[in-house]
Order: C-alpha cells, then sequence, then structure tokens
C-alpha cells in the first residue's frame, strides 16, 4: 500500500522564515523542513493501480500559477493535542486548485472527502497537557506574515510513517501554467 497526499512546498526563503518563527519551547515539537507542506489533499492508503490512475489524473490538471503569502498562525485541537500551523492567503486560488485536485482523485476512483478545506501549513505538534504554551506561542506569532510566492507547481506525495517520524518522498511534481 501506498500512502499518498497531495501538496504545495514553499520554496526555500519561505520555509526559512516558516523555520525562524519557531522556538525551542519542549512544549512543541516543531516540523523538519523537509516536512513543510501544505496538503492539498490527503489521499491515504491505495494499492499501486489506483495510485497510478491518480499520478496520471493529476498530470492532466490544468491550472494557472499564483500567489500565496504566509499570514499568522492558528491551532487544531484534537483530543490529546493537536497542531500548530501557518495560515496563508488568499484562500481562493488554493482552494480551488484543491477542487480540482479533488475532482481528479473522484475520477480517479478516490472516495470523495467530506472534510472542509482548511489550508495551512503545519509547524508544530503539541500535547493536551502544553495547550498554555501553545496559546503563548499564537499569541507571539500572530503577525507571522511572508512575501508572495509563486505556486508554479504542486506535488504527489507517498508518506512512508515511522518511529522517527514521517518521511515524504515526492512522486510526481505536476507544473501549473504560467500565471497572469
Ligand atoms: P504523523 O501522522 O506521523 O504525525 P503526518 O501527519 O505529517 O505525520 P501523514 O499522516 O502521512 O503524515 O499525513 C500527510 C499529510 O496529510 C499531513 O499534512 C497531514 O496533516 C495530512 N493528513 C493526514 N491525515 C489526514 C486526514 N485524515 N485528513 C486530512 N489531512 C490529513
Ligand atoms: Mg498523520
Amino acid at each position: 500500500m501506498h500512502r499518498l497526499f497531495v501538496a504545495i512546498r514553499p520554496p526555500e526563503d519561505i520555509r526559512d522564515l516558516l523555520i525562524d518563527a519557531m522556538d525551542d519551547s519542549p512544549a512543541l515539537r516543531w516540523v523538519g523542513d523537509e516536512q513543510l507542506h501544505l496538503t492539498l489533499r490527503f489521499i491515504g492508503e491505495v494499492e499501486r493501480p489506483l495510485a497510478n490512475d491518480i499520478a496520471a489524473a493529476l498530470a492532466r490538471i490544468r491550472f494557472a500559477a499564483f500567489e500565496l503569502a504566509v499570514r499568522g498562525v492558528g491551532r487544531f485541537e484534537q483530543r490529546n493535542g493537536g497542531a500548530l500551523w501557518a495560515g496563508v492567503e488568499p484562500r481562493a486560488p488554493v482552494a480551488e486548485l484543491a477542487a480540482k485536485i479533488e475532482r481528479a482523485c473522484v475520477v480517479a476512483g478516490v472516495e470523495p472527502e467530506r472534510r472542509a478545506f482548511h489550508p495551512h501549513i503545519t509547524l508544530a505538534r503539541w500535547n493536551r497537557r502544553n495547550a498554555d504554551a501553545v496559546i503563548a506561542l499564537e499569541r507571539r506569532r500572530a503577525d507571522l506574515l511572508s512575501q508572495p510566492f509563486l505556486v508554479d507547481e504542486f506535488v504527489l506525495f507517498e508518506s512512508h510513517l515511522s518511529r522517527h517520524g514521517p518521511h515524504y518522498e515526492e512522486v510526481a511534481r505536476i507544473p501549473l501554467g504560467r500565471a497572469g
């Protein structure tokens, strides 16, 4: 089985800004540079033939390149903790691209995604007992803002989970059309 997801990889200067926003707070488990991404569609575990059909469907997507900027931070809460993330703006082009990817996945034979799309770049995971520290960090980083960057491709990743954390392998890069 192959654990797949589709994402945008921010360019190096944006990743540097995100890494600069991290601190050495032991309350947060920060993600590594190579793990920074914005998930457009989590596909999950699929067999090789479906993986091939997904890759082919994604390769047929035509979508114009667009600009995105990092803005602000927020957090998701799950039962025992959650994720601290950086937001992006504007939302419209990234949501349209995600919708197009969703249609391609469904055409290829993937079950439709029922959950709403919340574009974000996960910066850290946190545990419920450290919630106060996470809220404090969220306040300190409220004015996080990057220059706009060009999104001119998206990536199909295979995720390899291990005790040492996830490793994301690039399976395919799909270029976006020239902006404007
Ligand atoms: P770990 O699971 O070890 O914490 P991870 O969540 O980064 O690592 P994956 O679970 O393979 O690795 O997820 C890959 C990407 O897909 C991540 O951005 C993750 O947030 C996202 N993702 C995972 N599961 C879902 C899901 N059920 N719905 C939406 N996005 C998901
Ligand atoms: Mg996960």
